[in-house]
């Protein structure tokens, strides 16, 4: 079954598309929490970030590049930005195709709410 994230990958699905090339495309995240709100996808499929091998470790490093790349792009380098990669049930992910999200335009707050270890 393709993801969702891989239709959009190969334009069957609309997104708003703001980068591809050969390993990633990124797209505005559907519902944003914040005014810049990106995901960033390997165009392969691999379903969470336990799923990555040795050999995709040039292909991880680049999606976090390619976030940079898209910080300043979208005028926000300088103030900061966040990166999250949601894993699994607990992480808080809900589409299985590995995925970056950048998120930034405004102030981030805490990375997780304290509700104790
Ligand atoms: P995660 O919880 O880390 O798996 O994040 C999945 C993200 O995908 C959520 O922030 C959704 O809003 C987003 N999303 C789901 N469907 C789409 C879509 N068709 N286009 C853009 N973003 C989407």
């Amino acid at each position: 079954m393709p993801t969702i994230f891989a239709k959009i990958v190969r334009g069957e699905l609309p997104s708003d598309m703001v980068y591809q090339d050969e390993q990633v495309t990124a797209f505005r995240d559907i519902h944003p929490a914040a005014p810049t709100h990106i995901l960033i996808v390997p165009n392969r499929v691999i379903p969470t970030v336990n799923d990555l091998q040795a050999e995709d470790e040039q292909l991880v490093g680049h999606m976090v590049l390619v976030a940079q790349k898209i910080a300043q792009q979208e005028g926000i380098a300088e103030r900061g930005y966040r990166l999250i990669i949601n894993c699994n049930k607990e992480g808080g992910q809900e589409v299985y195709h590995l995925h970056m999200h950048l998120l930034g335009g405004r102030p981030l707050g805490p990375m997780v709410v304290r509700r104790g270890a």
